[in-house]
Parts: structure tokens; C-alpha cells; sequence
């Protein structure tokens, strides 16, 4: 008997599908309004946080940028895949309802067509085989390598980041034309997410293969690399999907089918976007179905299809949000680390560990690898974890060797950098030496760095170890003044660009006066600490001795310049192509800057050196034997 009240719209899949839609367009437009958001569009995904694990559990390091949350989410799908059904495919998964809506319009242009047969099952080895590739070379470079071609991730991040163009382009017309005319042609024939869906739907196998290779691994002792274990699975996958196109134990959810009440309308097999023919069975076993509920919601007969035996069509809608829900707050509460490295011997050493939170710096695999590789040389320490989402790291040391402010000075990275100063300044430079709360990290510095060069008169800054973090400002006294510098370091907000590319960081230094010194230095101290000087010998100076040699001096304040610092490699060059001219230096004498010209009496005179100096083109020399003429950017007072 039809039931004329039943709803036949599935607003609960449509919901979550709509919902997702939703959150990534609010994803995609957020960054016009507020400045300070990038979005992350990998943030809640499975697939990476399965990757990830892998490679965790493989070199104890998680892919770039992937936190607990995607791999926690990883863990929920696979459990959602043994106690109720694949529901991130059909209930999440964004691609998957992009290929049902192009798919929808291929059936109504009456160019849709599902494949089956020995084609079909065919096809179906090429999800398991970009499978193999996708975790072998993500957890052989700690890289998620999905992101090179990954559809969704190439189109909502504009094609930037890790895209390859030459793998992204290919698959998004793939994906776009197969879905068109082929039913889910991605999900069934390319996802790689799939291919794992489905080998955990074979999960007794799987974990019996799983088991088998840890034991003859860590037991028996032999050696088997993890890829042969990978490859092995990948094909288990592939033989039970293509030759019984069935679930065997798992899941544990299925559509029924009530024959007593069925009147073989078909309207199911119609309506079940994965082709699947319910009409003619009692429980729908088939690998493609994924518990979307459309047959049992579109059935017009009430009961005629339920899921296991009862009216739960709610129930994998249900699931779906608990598990991610649980997901995302169990991965947000606990973090792994995103590498967790020990070195050298603990034998009978009094191993402590001490913990810095707050570290811009930690925000990757990258970053992460380069801090333990920077630790690693340091006499003493013995290992470290880092934690990119609390931006952490624990460092273990022996106490023996090193104490925890010397771990603390190690993990701390000086700053030098000159700020406003343009080569003129009066012939004394004042400083003021202050502890600055909150800005142990390089970005940090870089941040208060940023904060003074707003004050025209703050000419450099410096930074050395301590708690706090001590920093030296040097100021022309003419310009600024110590409690201007301590208001420019104490704004709370720092505007970085312009136009589109503004962005707000939120700073909150705090300044200390406790130790406060302040004072004047030489202008030529002063060059001595921020600028570099020059000295290159070359036509062979070593094989003159003094008294062949004269030294022609000559004032040069453009030595003193930062902007013509990058010229001086030119001024060489071309002072090289005088035999006589052997070797080139400056110095900041109390006087002024000074260039230095060492030449050979007998092979050149001041007089060609003058000329060289005035000449209004340069010859400059090449690595590659390459010659060019470039304009003459200094001036000499000769
Ligand atoms: S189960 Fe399928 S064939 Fe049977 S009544 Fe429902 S829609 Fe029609
Ligand atoms: S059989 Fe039913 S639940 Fe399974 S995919 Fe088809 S429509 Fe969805």
C-alpha cells in the first residue's frame, strides 16, 4: 500500500551535503572580509590524516601541515566503514556529490551510462594503483604527494600550494567529463580514498595480512618492507572488489529489502545513484552501495526497503555527524607529534626534558625537520617532539652536558637587522637595551622588527638569549627618542601590506625595563656591527710581496650604504680587469667609510685606478664567462 505522507526527499544526506557545500564556499569568501584568514582546505581530511599515520608510524613524522584532527577523522571513516557503512562517501565527501550532480545532469541529457562486466571491474584497479603511488611517496617524503593532483584540493585552493598542473588538470576534466557520462566514474574507478574505503570494508583479510607482516617483521625477524605490505593490501582489495563486487563481514548496516511488501516498481534501482539492482534482492551487499538511503526514501511503498530490517534510515546520517564530531574534539584535545626523533645513548644518563609553547616558527614538517636538525647539534640534547598545531616542542637532554637554559639559548635564534638606517646618520648612534616579553621566536622578532621600522629614527635592532629576550634598539636621537621606541614595541596590533594583501598580526610584546641600559657608540661601531664590509684579493695578490704593493685610500660613504652592499661584487669585478689591481677592502674608520685599493706598482697607477673608478659603465665578469656592461653606480670624490 503506497504511503502518501512518506517523505520522498532524503533531507538528511542532503543536509550534510548541503552543509559541507556550504562551509567550503564560507571557506572560499571569508578571506575578502577578514584579512588575517587563510583558509585551510585540508583541515578535515581523512585521506591525509590516513597518510599521515602512515608515515608516522613509518618514520615517527607526520606529513606537512596535518594535524591529530585529519588523522582522527582518518580513524572515524575507517570505523564508520566496519560498524555502519562508507558514509564519508556518501554523506561528506565533496567530490562524490559534485559526480552525483554532474552525473544527474548526464541522465537528463540522456548521456549517462553505467559500465559493467569484466570493463567495470577492470577499471576498478586504477583507485588501488593511485593508491600505492599516493602512500608510497607520501610517506617516503613526509609530503602529502594527494595534493599534486587531488581535484578538490587543486580547484578550492585556485591551483596553488603543492598542485602539479600536470597531474591537477588531467584529473579534474577526468573527473568532470567520466562523471558526466559514466556513473561516479571518480568514486568508483580513481578515488584513492575509495580504494582504502573498500579495503577496510575487507577488513578481516586485511588485518589478517597486517598481523602476518608485523609477525614475520618483528617476530621472525625477517625483512619486509612496508611497501610490500602496501602493495600486498592494495591487491587483496582489488581481487575481492573485482571478483565478488560484495561486502563479505563488514559493514555491519545494509539496505533490506521486504519482498512481501515490494511491488517490484524499481523505482530503487533507479534512484540509487551507484546502479545498484535492489529490486531483485533481499539485502543489498553490493561493494558500490554506500548507505546514502535514497532507495529506501524514494521507495513508495512503506517498509519495503529499511536498514537492517528497521526503520533506521536516520541512522548513518546520525553516525556520520557523532563520528565527526568526536573526531574533530578528540583531535583537537590530543596531538601527536609532527616528528618525535631521539639520538645518541641514554644509557646511564639523567635524561630531563623541557617544553617551549608558542613557537611561530614550528608550523610544518619543514620547519619541524630543520629545528630537529639544528638540535641534533647541540652537545647534549637528546631528542625532540614537536607539535605544529600548539606550535610545541619538547626537548630531551642530559643534564650532565647541558642545563635547561642552555637548551633554551640553543633553541633560540639571534636576530641582526638593520631597520631604517640608509647609510647617513650623525657620528653617534644611540641604543637602548630592553628585555621584551613574548618574543623568544624568529617571527616574533621579525614582527617587533617590523613594529620600529614604523619610527624613522630607529636605525637597527639586535637580539640575544635571555628571559626576556633582550633587544637592542639603535636610534638617531635626532629623530626618536627611548620612550617613542617603547610605544612602537608595545602596540598591541601590527598591519603587514597593502591594499588586498593588508594582514593584521596580533602582536602583545611586552616591554621590560628591568636591566634597562641605554648609551651612545661611534657611528663606525655601529657600521662595524650591521654592515658588512668587503675584502677580496684577486690577479693574484698572495704572489706579491709588501714592497711591491701600495694601498691607495680614498673616503667612500657609499660603503656605509645597505642599498649598494649588493654592488660591491660589480666594483670588483671590474676592477679586476687591471692586472695591477689585486685586492679591494673597506673599512669604517671613526672618520668615515673608507675603500681600500691594493695595487701593484709595477702594472698600474693611480692615475688608470682613478680612471677605472670614474668610468661611467662597468665590465663585470660572469661565473659563467659572461662579460656585461652595466652603468657605473657609485660615486668617488677623486
Ligand atoms: S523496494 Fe524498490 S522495487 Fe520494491 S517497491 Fe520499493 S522502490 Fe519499488
Ligand atoms: S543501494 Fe540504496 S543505500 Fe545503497 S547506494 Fe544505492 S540508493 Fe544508496
Amino acid at each position: 500500500m503506497a504511503n502518501k505522507k512518506q517523505s520522498r526527499v532524503n533531507y538528511y544526506r542532503i543536509t550534510l551535503q548541503w552543509g559541507v557545500f556550504i562551509l567550503l564556499i564560507y571557506m572560499l569568501i571569508r578571506p575578502i572580509f577578514d584579512k588575517n584568514y587563510g583558509a585551510d582546505f585540508e583541515a578535515f581530511c581523512p585521506f591525509g590524516g590516513m597518510q599521515s599515520l602512515a608515515s608516522y608510524f613509518s618514520s615517527h613524522s607526520l606529513a606537512c601541515s596535518m594535524t591529530t584532527v585529519q588523522i582522527a577523522l582518518g580513524i572515524a571513516l575507517l570505523l564508520a566503514v566496519v560498524f555502519f557503512s562508507k558514509l564519508f562517501c556518501s554523506y561528506i565527501c565533496p567530490i562524490g556529490t559534485f559526480s552525483e550532480w554532474l552525473g544527474s545532469l548526464g541522465r537528463k541529457a540522456k548521456m549517462h551510462i553505467t559500465l559493467k562486466g569484466n570493463v567495470d571491474r577492470a577499471l576498478r584497479l586504477l583507485k588501488y594503483a593511485l593508491l600505492y603511488v599516493t602512500f608510497y611517496f607520501t610517506v617516503t617524503a613526509s609530503e602529502l604527494f594527494c595534493r599534486k593532483f587531488d581535484p578538490f584540493y587543486a580547484s578550492f585552493t585556485g591551483f596553488s600550494g603543492d598542485v602539479d598542473l600536470w597531474y591537477a588538470i588531467p584529473a579534474i576534466l577526468l573527473t568532470i567529463v567520466g562523471s558526466f557520462f559514466i556513473r561516479q566514474f571518480w568514486c568508483k574507478y580513481l578515488c584513492p580514498l575509495g580504494a582504502i574505503t573498500n579495503i577496510a570494508v575487507y577488513a578481516l583479510p586485511a588485518a589478517a595480512i597486517t598481523l602476518l607482516w608485523v609477525l614475520l617483521t618483528s617476530v621472525a625477524g625477517l625483512t619486509i618492507p612496508w611497501p610490500w605490505l602496501l602493495g600486498v593490501l592494495c591487491l587483496t582489495g582489488f581481487l575481492f572488489e573485482a571478483t565478488t563486487l560484495k561486502f563479505l563481514v563488514f559493514p555491519s548496516l545494509r539496505i533490506t529489502r521486504h519482498d512481501d511488501l515490494c511491488t517490484h516498481c524499481r523505482i530503487c534501482d533507479k534512484k540509487c545513484p551507484m546502479a545498484i539492482p535492489i529490486s531483485t534482492v533481499e539485502t543489498v551487499n553490493h561493494i558500490d552501495c554506500h548507505l546514502c538511503v535514497d532507495c529506501v526514501v524514494k521507495c513508495p511503498e512503506k517498509g519495503a526497503l529499511t536498514v537492517n530490517k528497521r526503520n533506521l534510515r536516520w541512522l548513518p546520517s546520525a553516525a556520520t555527524v557523532v563520528l565527526i564530531a568526536v573526531a574533530i574534539t578528540v583531535g583537537t584535545y590530543y596531538e601527536l607529534p609532527t616528528i618525535s626523533e631521539n639520538w645518541g645513548d641514554i644509557k646511564g644518563k639523567t635524561v630531563k626534558s623541557i617544553q617551549m609553547d608558542g613557537l611561530k616558527n614550528i608550523k610544518c614538517f619543514g620547519s619541524s625537520r630543520s629545528f630537529a636538525n639544528h638540535m641534533k647539534e647541540i652537545k647534549g640534547v637528546l631528542g625532540v617532539e614537536t607539535f605544529v598545531k600548539h606550535k610545541r616542542v619538547i626537548v630531551y637532554f642530559d643534564e650532565s652536558v647541558i642545563n635547561s637554559e642552555g637548551v633554551k639559548a640553543a633553541i633560540f635564534s639571534p636576530l641582526s637587522e638593520i631597520i631604517n638606517f640608509s647609510g647617513k646618520t650623525s657620528d653617534r648612534v644611540s641604543f637602548v637595551k630592553l628585555g621584551i616579553d613574548r618574543c623568544f621566536d624568529p617571527n616574533d622578532q621579525s614582527y617587533l622588527g617590523e613594529l620600529l621600522r614604523k619610527d624613522k629614527g630607529v636605525l637597527a635592532l639586535s637580539t640575544h638569549f635571555g628571559e626576556p629576550v633582550q633587544a637592542t634598539i639603535y636610534f638617531d636621537a635626532a629623530l626618536t627618542n627611548e620612550n617613542n621606541i617603547k610605544v612602537a614595541v608595545s602596540k598591541e596590533e601590527l598591519v603587514l601590506g597593502e591594499g588586498s594583501e593588508q594582514t593584521t598580526i596580533k602582536t602583545g610584546f611586552v616591554v621590560n625595563e628591568k636591566g634597562k641600559t641605554s648609551g651612545e657608540i661611534p657611528v663606525n661601531e655601529f657600521l662595524n656591527l650591521f654592515i658588512a664590509t668587503t675584502d677580496v684579493s684577486f690577479n693574484k695578490f698572495e704572489s706579491y710581496t709588501n714592497d711591491k704593493m701600495s694601498v691607495y685610500e680614498l673616503p667612500f660613504a657609499q660603503a656605509a650604504d645597505p642599498e649598494m652592499q649588493q654592488w660591491m661584487p660589480f666594483l670588483v669585478s671590474h676592477a679586476s680587469n687591471d692586472n695591477g689591481i689585486v685586492r679591494i677592502q673597506t673599512v669604517f674608520r671613526e672618520e668615515g667609510p673608507v675603500i681600500k685599493i691594493w695595487f701593484v706598482n709595477s702594472l698600474t697607477t693611480v692615475e688608470k685606478i682613478n680612471s677605472m673608478l670614474k668610468a661611467t659603465e662597468f665590465t663585470v665578469h660572469y661565473p659563467n664567462k659572461t662579460s656585461k656592461k652595466v652603468k657605473n653606480p657609485f660615486t668617488f670624490n677623486l
